[in-house]
Protein backbone atom coordinates (compact mmCIF):
# COMPACT_ATOMS: atom_id res chain seq x y z
CA UNK A 1 0.00 0.00 0.00
CA UNK A 2 0.88 3.72 -0.94
CA UNK A 3 -0.62 6.26 0.95
CA UNK A 4 0.45 9.01 -1.05
CA UNK A 5 -0.96 7.77 -3.90
CA UNK A 6 -4.62 9.30 -2.06
CA UNK A 7 -2.84 12.60 -1.57
CA UNK A 8 -4.97 14.09 -3.73
CA UNK A 9 -8.28 12.75 -2.51
CA UNK A 10 -8.59 13.98 1.01
CA UNK A 11 -7.69 17.09 2.34
CA UNK A 12 -5.06 17.26 4.87
CA UNK A 13 -1.39 18.87 5.58
CA UNK A 14 0.53 17.49 2.49
CA UNK A 15 1.28 20.33 -0.37
CA UNK A 16 -0.23 18.05 -3.23
CA UNK A 17 -3.36 17.39 -0.76
CA UNK A 18 -4.09 21.18 -0.64
CA UNK A 19 -3.32 22.25 -4.18
CA UNK A 20 -5.84 19.51 -5.22
CA UNK A 21 -8.46 20.78 -3.10
CA UNK A 22 -7.54 24.46 -3.99
CA UNK A 23 -8.27 23.44 -7.40
CA UNK A 24 -11.28 21.57 -6.91
CA UNK A 25 -13.07 24.19 -4.96
CA UNK A 26 -11.79 27.14 -7.71
CA UNK A 27 -13.04 24.47 -9.98
CA UNK A 28 -16.45 24.29 -8.79
CA UNK A 29 -16.96 28.04 -8.02
CA UNK A 30 -16.36 28.97 -11.43
CA UNK A 31 -18.30 26.49 -13.05
CA UNK A 32 -21.55 27.53 -10.87
CA UNK A 33 -20.59 31.69 -11.38
CA UNK A 34 -20.90 30.94 -15.03
CA UNK A 35 -24.00 28.61 -15.00
CA UNK A 36 -25.84 30.00 -12.10
CA UNK A 37 -24.98 33.44 -11.10
CA UNK A 38 -24.84 34.97 -15.41
CA UNK A 39 -28.04 33.40 -15.88
CA UNK A 40 -30.60 35.29 -17.76
CA UNK A 41 -33.41 33.53 -17.05
CA UNK A 42 -34.41 31.65 -14.07
CA UNK A 43 -35.07 28.13 -15.67
CA UNK A 44 -33.74 26.68 -19.24
CA UNK A 45 -37.39 25.97 -19.69
CA UNK A 46 -36.82 21.94 -20.20
CA UNK A 47 -39.27 19.99 -19.59
CA UNK A 48 -39.31 16.19 -17.67
CA UNK A 49 -38.93 13.85 -20.76
CA UNK A 50 -36.42 16.18 -21.92
CA UNK A 51 -34.19 16.02 -19.07
CA UNK A 52 -35.06 12.08 -18.58
CA UNK A 53 -33.42 11.48 -22.03
CA UNK A 54 -30.00 13.33 -21.44
CA UNK A 55 -29.96 11.51 -17.72
CA UNK A 56 -30.61 8.05 -19.41
CA UNK A 57 -27.34 8.64 -21.36
CA UNK A 58 -25.51 9.01 -18.18
CA UNK A 59 -22.98 6.57 -16.75
CA UNK A 60 -23.33 6.58 -13.07
CA UNK A 61 -20.00 4.97 -12.46
CA UNK A 62 -17.29 4.43 -15.10
CA UNK A 63 -14.55 1.42 -14.87
CA UNK A 64 -11.70 4.58 -14.01
CA UNK A 65 -11.70 7.94 -12.58
CA UNK A 66 -11.56 11.15 -14.63
CA UNK A 67 -10.19 14.48 -14.03
CA UNK A 68 -12.36 16.65 -11.81
CA UNK A 69 -12.34 19.28 -14.47
CA UNK A 70 -14.46 17.27 -17.06
CA UNK A 71 -16.58 15.93 -14.62
CA UNK A 72 -17.74 19.57 -13.62
CA UNK A 73 -17.91 20.76 -17.09
CA UNK A 74 -20.57 17.47 -17.71
CA UNK A 75 -22.42 18.57 -15.10
CA UNK A 76 -22.91 22.42 -16.21
CA UNK A 77 -24.07 20.89 -18.97
CA UNK A 78 -26.44 18.25 -17.36
CA UNK A 79 -27.36 20.11 -14.15
CA UNK A 80 -26.67 23.30 -13.14
CA UNK A 81 -27.83 24.77 -17.05
CA UNK A 82 -31.56 23.18 -15.81
CA UNK A 83 -31.58 23.97 -12.30
CA UNK A 84 -33.70 26.75 -11.11
CA UNK A 85 -31.94 29.88 -10.68
CA UNK A 86 -32.71 30.30 -6.92
CA UNK A 87 -31.17 33.58 -6.99
CA UNK A 88 -32.60 35.21 -9.94
CA UNK A 89 -35.21 37.67 -9.40
CA UNK A 90 -37.95 36.30 -10.92
CA UNK A 91 -37.73 32.86 -9.16
CA UNK A 92 -40.61 33.57 -7.17
CA UNK A 93 -42.39 29.89 -6.26
CA UNK A 94 -42.11 28.15 -2.97
CA UNK A 95 -40.69 29.37 0.22
CA UNK A 96 -37.00 28.47 -1.38
CA UNK A 97 -34.37 31.20 -1.03
CA UNK A 98 -31.77 32.54 -2.53
CA UNK A 99 -29.38 31.74 -0.01
CA UNK A 100 -26.67 34.63 1.41
CA UNK A 101 -23.01 34.67 0.30
CA UNK A 102 -21.72 33.97 4.11
CA UNK A 103 -23.58 30.98 4.32
CA UNK A 104 -22.35 29.79 1.51
CA UNK A 105 -19.16 30.00 2.46
CA UNK A 106 -19.65 28.31 5.94
CA UNK A 107 -21.20 25.62 3.77
CA UNK A 108 -17.64 24.85 2.65
CA UNK A 109 -16.22 25.09 6.30
CA UNK A 110 -19.29 22.42 7.45
CA UNK A 111 -18.50 20.23 4.99
CA UNK A 112 -14.39 20.48 4.41
CA UNK A 113 -14.46 19.67 8.77
CA UNK A 114 -17.33 17.75 8.49
CA UNK A 115 -18.18 17.69 12.37
CA UNK A 116 -20.78 15.02 13.54
CA UNK A 117 -23.36 16.70 15.89
CA UNK A 118 -24.48 13.70 17.36
CA UNK A 119 -21.20 12.91 20.08
CA UNK A 120 -18.82 15.73 21.46
CA UNK A 121 -15.94 13.72 20.85
CA UNK A 122 -17.18 14.16 16.92
CA UNK A 123 -17.74 17.76 16.98
CA UNK A 124 -16.44 19.27 20.27
CA UNK A 125 -16.62 23.42 19.21
CA UNK A 126 -18.94 22.47 16.72
CA UNK A 127 -21.37 21.38 19.44
CA UNK A 128 -20.35 24.31 21.72
CA UNK A 129 -21.68 26.47 19.16
CA UNK A 130 -25.12 25.02 18.23
CA UNK A 131 -25.62 24.76 22.17
CA UNK A 132 -24.71 28.57 22.13
CA UNK A 133 -27.03 29.36 18.89
CA UNK A 134 -29.99 27.35 20.59
CA UNK A 135 -29.95 29.46 23.61
CA UNK A 136 -29.47 32.35 21.76
CA UNK A 137 -32.83 31.35 19.38
CA UNK A 138 -34.63 30.36 22.83
CA UNK A 139 -34.26 33.50 24.30
CA UNK A 140 -34.78 35.51 21.13
CA UNK A 141 -38.38 33.38 20.84
CA UNK A 142 -38.81 34.88 24.25
CA UNK A 143 -37.90 31.51 26.08
CA UNK A 144 -36.57 31.30 29.69
CA UNK A 145 -33.38 30.03 30.89
CA UNK A 146 -35.30 26.35 31.43
CA UNK A 147 -35.57 26.00 27.30
CA UNK A 148 -33.27 24.24 24.62
CA UNK A 149 -33.31 23.58 21.45
CA UNK A 150 -31.50 21.92 18.57
CA UNK A 151 -30.90 22.07 14.99
CA UNK A 152 -33.02 19.98 12.56
CA UNK A 153 -32.94 19.39 9.28
CA UNK A 154 -36.07 21.81 9.08
CA UNK A 155 -39.91 21.77 9.62
CA UNK A 156 -40.72 18.98 8.72
CA UNK A 157 -38.29 17.17 11.37
CA UNK A 158 -39.37 19.83 13.86
CA UNK A 159 -43.01 19.40 13.56
CA UNK A 160 -42.65 15.81 14.04
CA UNK A 161 -40.46 16.26 16.99
CA UNK A 162 -42.88 18.60 18.75
CA UNK A 163 -45.88 15.81 17.83
CA UNK A 164 -43.60 13.21 18.85
CA UNK A 165 -43.09 15.22 22.33
CA UNK A 166 -46.25 16.27 22.97
CA UNK A 167 -47.53 12.46 22.44
CA UNK A 168 -44.91 10.90 24.73
CA UNK A 169 -45.67 13.26 27.37
CA UNK A 170 -49.72 13.03 27.31
CA UNK A 171 -49.20 9.13 27.54
CA UNK A 172 -46.88 9.87 30.38
CA UNK A 173 -48.50 12.31 32.43
CA UNK A 174 -52.17 11.10 32.27
CA UNK A 175 -51.68 7.17 30.97
CA UNK A 176 -48.10 6.83 33.19
CA UNK A 177 -47.17 5.26 29.74
CA UNK A 178 -43.33 5.41 28.52
CA UNK A 179 -44.38 5.16 24.92
CA UNK A 180 -40.46 4.83 23.93
CA UNK A 181 -40.77 1.55 26.02
CA UNK A 182 -43.43 -0.07 26.04
CA UNK A 183 -44.98 1.73 22.37
CA UNK A 184 -48.48 2.89 21.98
CA UNK A 185 -50.68 2.58 25.12
CA UNK A 186 -54.40 1.40 23.63
CA UNK A 187 -55.75 5.15 24.37
CA UNK A 188 -53.75 6.34 21.70
CA UNK A 189 -56.63 5.06 19.18
CA UNK A 190 -58.16 8.57 20.75
CA UNK A 191 -55.59 10.49 20.72
CA UNK A 192 -56.30 13.73 19.00
CA UNK A 193 -54.23 16.57 17.61
CA UNK A 194 -56.09 20.03 16.84
CA UNK A 195 -54.81 22.58 14.08
CA UNK A 196 -56.29 24.65 11.26
CA UNK A 197 -57.49 23.60 7.79
CA UNK A 198 -54.97 25.64 6.28
CA UNK A 199 -52.11 24.10 8.75
CA UNK A 200 -48.76 22.54 7.35
CA UNK A 201 -49.51 18.68 5.56
CA UNK A 202 -46.50 17.51 7.53
CA UNK A 203 -49.19 17.72 10.85
CA UNK A 204 -50.15 15.26 9.83
CA UNK A 205 -47.76 13.15 8.13
CA UNK A 206 -46.32 13.60 11.62
CA UNK A 207 -49.90 12.16 13.37
CA UNK A 208 -49.20 9.04 10.87
CA UNK A 209 -45.61 8.25 11.49
CA UNK A 210 -46.29 8.58 15.35
CA UNK A 211 -48.91 5.48 14.99
CA UNK A 212 -51.93 7.89 15.56
CA UNK A 213 -52.99 7.86 12.01
CA UNK A 214 -53.99 11.00 9.74
CA UNK A 215 -57.50 10.96 11.12
CA UNK A 216 -55.76 11.85 14.57
CA UNK A 217 -55.56 15.32 13.13
CA UNK A 218 -58.97 17.56 13.70
CA UNK A 219 -59.00 20.03 11.22
CA UNK A 220 -60.47 23.05 12.46
CA UNK A 221 -61.71 26.30 10.63
CA UNK A 222 -60.17 29.23 10.11
CA UNK A 223 -62.02 32.69 9.77
CA UNK A 224 -61.98 34.92 6.51
CA UNK A 225 -58.20 35.98 7.09
CA UNK A 226 -57.01 31.73 7.07
CA UNK A 227 -56.23 32.06 10.90
CA UNK A 228 -57.64 29.67 13.36
CA UNK A 229 -60.40 30.43 15.70
CA UNK A 230 -59.94 30.37 19.17
CA UNK A 231 -64.00 29.71 19.36
CA UNK A 232 -63.97 26.88 16.80
CA UNK A 233 -61.18 25.13 18.78
CA UNK A 234 -63.29 25.44 21.76
CA UNK A 235 -66.21 24.13 20.13
CA UNK A 236 -63.99 21.56 18.88
CA UNK A 237 -62.50 20.43 22.26
CA UNK A 238 -66.28 20.35 23.76
CA UNK A 239 -67.30 17.84 20.80
CA UNK A 240 -64.25 15.82 21.28
CA UNK A 241 -65.14 15.11 24.90
CA UNK A 242 -68.54 14.46 24.40
CA UNK A 243 -67.03 11.73 22.48
CA UNK A 244 -64.44 10.43 24.71
CA UNK A 245 -61.89 11.74 22.53
CA UNK A 246 -58.72 12.34 24.20
CA UNK A 247 -57.31 15.95 22.62
CA UNK A 248 -53.42 16.04 23.36
CA UNK A 249 -52.23 18.55 21.55
CA UNK A 250 -52.98 22.10 19.51
CA UNK A 251 -51.11 23.52 16.53
CA UNK A 252 -51.01 26.47 15.68
CA UNK A 253 -48.96 27.79 12.38
CA UNK A 254 -47.10 30.78 12.30
CA UNK A 255 -47.15 31.40 8.66
CA UNK A 256 -49.20 29.33 6.52
CA UNK A 257 -47.07 28.24 3.69
CA UNK A 258 -50.24 29.68 1.46
CA UNK A 259 -51.09 32.86 3.29
CA UNK A 260 -48.53 33.83 5.30
CA UNK A 261 -51.37 33.99 8.04
CA UNK A 262 -50.77 33.66 11.59
CA UNK A 263 -53.00 31.99 14.13
CA UNK A 264 -54.12 34.20 17.22
CA UNK A 265 -51.38 32.51 19.57
CA UNK A 266 -52.03 34.25 22.74
CA UNK A 267 -55.68 33.04 22.95
CA UNK A 268 -54.58 29.54 22.05
CA UNK A 269 -51.87 29.52 24.60
CA UNK A 270 -54.60 30.24 27.42
CA UNK A 271 -57.32 27.69 25.47
CA UNK A 272 -53.67 24.99 25.80
CA UNK A 273 -53.09 25.79 29.08
CA UNK A 274 -56.66 25.24 30.06
CA UNK A 275 -57.79 22.09 28.36
CA UNK A 276 -53.99 21.24 29.25
CA UNK A 277 -52.81 20.38 25.60
CA UNK A 278 -49.42 20.58 24.49
CA UNK A 279 -49.21 23.66 22.74
CA UNK A 280 -46.72 23.43 19.30
CA UNK A 281 -46.28 26.40 17.05
CA UNK A 282 -45.02 25.62 13.44
CA UNK A 283 -42.82 28.81 12.58
CA UNK A 284 -41.48 27.35 10.07
CA UNK A 285 -42.28 30.12 7.41
CA UNK A 286 -43.20 32.90 9.90
CA UNK A 287 -40.25 32.01 12.33
CA UNK A 288 -38.25 35.10 9.99
CA UNK A 289 -40.22 37.97 11.62
CA UNK A 290 -38.18 37.59 14.77
CA UNK A 291 -35.82 39.42 12.89
CA UNK A 292 -37.48 42.60 12.49
CA UNK A 293 -38.76 45.37 14.80
CA UNK A 294 -41.37 46.40 12.67
CA UNK A 295 -42.98 42.63 12.55
CA UNK A 296 -41.78 40.56 15.43
CA UNK A 297 -44.83 41.46 17.07
CA UNK A 298 -46.89 39.49 14.91
CA UNK A 299 -45.18 36.33 17.06
CA UNK A 300 -46.43 37.64 20.23
CA UNK A 301 -47.55 35.30 22.95
CA UNK A 302 -45.10 32.48 20.75
CA UNK A 303 -43.38 32.30 23.92
CA UNK A 304 -46.26 30.21 25.65
CA UNK A 305 -45.78 27.57 23.14
CA UNK A 306 -44.53 23.86 24.55
CA UNK A 307 -42.26 23.77 21.89
CA UNK A 308 -41.54 25.81 18.50
CA UNK A 309 -40.66 24.70 14.88
CA UNK A 310 -38.73 27.50 12.93
CA UNK A 311 -36.98 27.45 9.55
CA UNK A 312 -33.58 28.48 8.58
CA UNK A 313 -33.48 27.54 4.71
CA UNK A 314 -36.59 30.12 4.40
CA UNK A 315 -36.47 33.65 5.80
CA UNK A 316 -33.45 33.25 7.31
CA UNK A 317 -31.94 32.62 3.70
CA UNK A 318 -29.64 30.05 4.43
CA UNK A 319 -29.37 27.32 2.22
CA UNK A 320 -30.99 23.58 2.36
CA UNK A 321 -31.14 22.07 4.94
CA UNK A 322 -31.11 24.18 8.43
CA UNK A 323 -33.84 24.37 10.78
CA UNK A 324 -34.47 24.25 14.14
CA UNK A 325 -36.75 22.22 16.97
CA UNK A 326 -36.92 24.80 20.23
CA UNK A 327 -38.08 23.33 23.67
CA UNK A 328 -40.17 25.71 26.15
CA UNK A 329 -38.77 23.00 29.25
CA UNK A 330 -35.50 21.08 28.26
CA UNK A 331 -36.30 18.19 30.78
CA UNK A 332 -38.99 16.94 28.35
CA UNK A 333 -36.26 16.23 25.98
CA UNK A 334 -35.62 13.24 28.40
CA UNK A 335 -38.75 11.76 26.71
CA UNK A 336 -37.13 10.43 23.69
CA UNK A 337 -33.35 10.54 25.56
CA UNK A 338 -31.66 7.58 24.69
CA UNK A 339 -27.83 6.23 25.62
CA UNK A 340 -25.51 4.04 23.39
CA UNK A 341 -22.63 2.99 24.63
CA UNK A 342 -20.32 3.53 21.76
CA UNK A 343 -21.39 7.16 21.54
CA UNK A 344 -23.18 9.11 24.52
CA UNK A 345 -22.57 6.47 27.55
CA UNK A 346 -24.92 7.71 30.30
CA UNK A 347 -21.50 8.30 32.43
CA UNK A 348 -20.78 11.09 29.85
CA UNK A 349 -24.12 12.67 30.51
CA UNK A 350 -22.76 12.90 34.52
CA UNK A 351 -19.82 13.97 33.60
CA UNK A 352 -21.48 17.08 31.69
CA UNK A 353 -20.28 16.01 28.15
CA UNK A 354 -22.75 17.47 26.23
CA UNK A 355 -23.70 14.82 23.49
CA UNK A 356 -26.72 16.63 21.46
CA UNK A 357 -28.02 13.25 19.72
CA UNK A 358 -30.18 12.83 23.15
CA UNK A 359 -32.12 15.90 21.98
CA UNK A 360 -32.58 14.81 18.32
CA UNK A 361 -34.48 12.05 16.19
CA UNK A 362 -31.42 12.30 14.05
CA UNK A 363 -27.72 10.72 14.84
CA UNK A 364 -25.32 11.39 12.42
CA UNK A 365 -26.19 15.24 11.42
CA UNK A 366 -24.77 18.11 10.28
CA UNK A 367 -23.14 20.90 12.20
CA UNK A 368 -25.53 23.34 10.02
CA UNK A 369 -25.70 25.63 13.42
CA UNK A 370 -22.19 27.15 11.54
CA UNK A 371 -23.92 28.82 9.09
CA UNK A 372 -26.41 30.89 10.63
CA UNK A 373 -24.65 31.67 13.17
CA UNK A 374 -21.70 33.13 10.49
CA UNK A 375 -25.08 35.20 8.49
CA UNK A 376 -26.09 36.28 12.36
CA UNK A 377 -22.67 37.40 12.29
CA UNK A 378 -22.06 38.62 8.70
CA UNK A 379 -25.43 40.88 8.57
CA UNK A 380 -25.96 41.66 11.84
CA UNK A 381 -29.62 42.93 13.28
CA UNK A 382 -30.30 45.31 11.00
CA UNK A 383 -28.81 43.32 7.84
CA UNK A 384 -31.15 40.95 8.36
CA UNK A 385 -34.47 43.27 9.58
CA UNK A 386 -33.69 44.92 6.08
CA UNK A 387 -34.16 41.85 3.78
CA UNK A 388 -37.21 40.53 5.60
CA UNK A 389 -38.86 44.18 5.58
CA UNK A 390 -37.78 45.33 2.08
CA UNK A 391 -39.46 41.63 0.97
CA UNK A 392 -42.41 42.37 3.09
CA UNK A 393 -42.79 45.98 1.24
CA UNK A 394 -43.07 44.28 -2.33
CA UNK A 395 -45.48 41.33 -1.20
CA UNK A 396 -47.97 44.41 0.13
CA UNK A 397 -47.03 46.36 -2.97
CA UNK A 398 -47.27 43.39 -5.59
CA UNK A 399 -50.88 42.66 -3.76
CA UNK A 400 -52.07 46.27 -4.50
CA UNK A 401 -51.20 46.22 -8.11
CA UNK A 402 -53.71 42.75 -8.39
CA UNK A 403 -55.99 44.09 -6.21
CA UNK A 404 -56.44 47.67 -8.42
CA UNK A 405 -56.45 44.88 -12.25
CA UNK A 406 -59.77 44.26 -13.38
CA UNK A 407 -58.34 40.79 -14.53
CA UNK A 408 -56.67 39.60 -11.97
CA UNK A 409 -58.43 38.36 -8.52
CA UNK A 410 -56.15 38.77 -5.30
CA UNK A 411 -57.01 35.35 -2.97
CA UNK A 412 -55.81 37.54 0.64
CA UNK A 413 -53.39 40.53 1.64
CA UNK A 414 -50.42 38.75 2.33
CA UNK A 415 -49.39 38.81 6.13
CA UNK A 416 -45.62 37.92 5.27
CA UNK A 417 -44.00 37.84 1.92
CA UNK A 418 -46.37 35.39 0.01
CA UNK A 419 -49.42 36.58 -2.55
CA UNK A 420 -52.05 34.29 -4.03
CA UNK A 421 -54.04 35.49 -7.38
CA UNK A 422 -55.52 34.16 -9.97
CA UNK A 423 -56.54 35.19 -13.28
CA UNK A 424 -60.14 35.89 -13.66
CA UNK A 425 -61.42 38.40 -15.93
CA UNK A 426 -64.90 38.63 -15.27
CA UNK A 427 -67.71 36.70 -16.78
CA UNK A 428 -64.98 33.29 -17.17
CA UNK A 429 -66.33 29.44 -16.22
CA UNK A 430 -64.37 28.21 -12.98
CA UNK A 431 -63.99 25.02 -14.85
CA UNK A 432 -61.96 27.03 -17.43
CA UNK A 433 -60.58 29.32 -15.15
CA UNK A 434 -58.68 26.41 -13.31
CA UNK A 435 -56.99 25.22 -16.32
CA UNK A 436 -56.22 28.64 -17.58
CA UNK A 437 -54.23 29.21 -14.69
CA UNK A 438 -52.57 25.95 -14.14
CA UNK A 439 -51.62 26.61 -18.29
CA UNK A 440 -50.03 29.69 -17.18
CA UNK A 441 -47.53 28.65 -14.61
CA UNK A 442 -46.71 25.61 -16.99
CA UNK A 443 -46.74 28.47 -20.03
CA UNK A 444 -44.07 30.80 -17.76
CA UNK A 445 -42.17 27.64 -16.50
CA UNK A 446 -41.52 26.39 -19.94
CA UNK A 447 -40.61 30.17 -21.42
CA UNK A 448 -38.10 30.12 -18.31
CA UNK A 449 -39.20 33.66 -18.01
CA UNK A 450 -40.35 33.33 -14.20
CA UNK A 451 -40.78 30.36 -11.39
CA UNK A 452 -44.09 30.65 -9.65
CA UNK A 453 -46.02 28.42 -7.25
CA UNK A 454 -49.72 26.89 -7.83
CA UNK A 455 -51.98 26.29 -4.83
CA UNK A 456 -55.85 25.63 -4.72
CA UNK A 457 -58.39 27.27 -2.37
CA UNK A 458 -61.73 25.46 -1.98
CA UNK A 459 -60.61 23.37 -5.54
CA UNK A 460 -60.06 26.35 -7.26
CA UNK A 461 -56.45 26.89 -8.94
CA UNK A 462 -54.34 30.14 -7.84
CA UNK A 463 -51.11 31.12 -8.60
CA UNK A 464 -48.38 32.36 -5.40
CA UNK A 465 -45.23 34.35 -5.92
CA UNK A 466 -43.65 34.20 -2.86
CA UNK A 467 -41.54 37.13 -2.48
CA UNK A 468 -37.91 36.35 -1.10
CA UNK A 469 -35.85 37.56 -2.98
CA UNK A 470 -35.16 41.17 -2.29
CA UNK A 471 -33.55 42.51 -5.16
CA UNK A 472 -36.76 41.64 -7.17
CA UNK A 473 -37.82 44.76 -8.41
CA UNK A 474 -41.34 46.49 -8.60
CA UNK A 475 -40.79 46.17 -12.49
CA UNK A 476 -39.53 42.72 -12.40
CA UNK A 477 -43.21 41.85 -10.88
CA UNK A 478 -45.15 43.96 -13.14
CA UNK A 479 -43.62 42.36 -16.18
CA UNK A 480 -44.79 39.07 -14.43
CA UNK A 481 -48.12 39.99 -13.75
CA UNK A 482 -48.65 41.37 -17.14
CA UNK A 483 -47.41 38.08 -19.04
CA UNK A 484 -49.89 36.30 -16.88
CA UNK A 485 -52.45 38.66 -18.28
CA UNK A 486 -51.29 38.09 -22.01
CA UNK A 487 -51.62 33.98 -21.72
CA UNK A 488 -54.49 34.22 -20.08
CA UNK A 489 -56.00 36.32 -22.23
CA UNK A 490 -54.66 34.20 -25.53
CA UNK A 491 -55.96 31.00 -24.10
CA UNK A 492 -59.23 32.49 -22.76
CA UNK A 493 -59.99 33.66 -26.10
CA UNK A 494 -59.41 30.48 -27.81
C1 LIG B 1 -41.85 24.63 4.87
C2 LIG B 1 -42.80 24.34 5.93
C3 LIG B 1 -42.78 23.13 6.63
C4 LIG B 1 -41.87 22.00 6.22
O1 LIG B 1 -40.57 22.33 6.48
P1 LIG B 1 -39.31 21.68 5.71
O2 LIG B 1 -38.22 22.57 6.10
O3 LIG B 1 -39.65 21.73 4.25
O4 LIG B 1 -39.16 20.30 6.20
C5 LIG B 1 -43.64 22.97 7.69
N1 LIG B 1 -44.51 23.95 8.02
C6 LIG B 1 -44.58 25.11 7.37
C7 LIG B 1 -45.57 26.14 7.78
C8 LIG B 1 -43.73 25.35 6.29
O5 LIG B 1 -43.80 26.52 5.62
Amino acid sequence: MHPERFENRFLSNSQESISAYRSAITAAQDVLIKAFACQEKPYSGADPEKLAAAFAKLDPYPTTGKQLQTIINELSATILNHAVVVSHPTCVAHLHCPPLIPALAAEVLISASNQSMDSWDQSPAATLLEQRLARWLCQWFGYDSAADGVFTSGGTQSNFMGLLLARDYYAQTHLNCSVQRQGLPPQAQCFRILCSTVSHFTIRQAAALLGLGEEAVVAVETDRHNRLCPAAVERKLRELQAEELLPVALVATAGTTDFGSIDPLPELAVLAQKHQLWLHVDAAYGGGLILSDRHRHQLAGIAAADSIAVDFHKLFYQPISCGAFLLRDRTHFHLIERHADYLNPEANEAAGVPDLVTKSVQTTRRFDALKLWVSLQALGQKGFAEIVDTTIELAQETAGLIEADAVLELANYPTINAVVFRYCPPHTQAINLNQINHRIRTSLMQSGEAVIAQTQIAQQVYLKFTLLNPRTTRAQITAILNEVKRLGNCMNSV
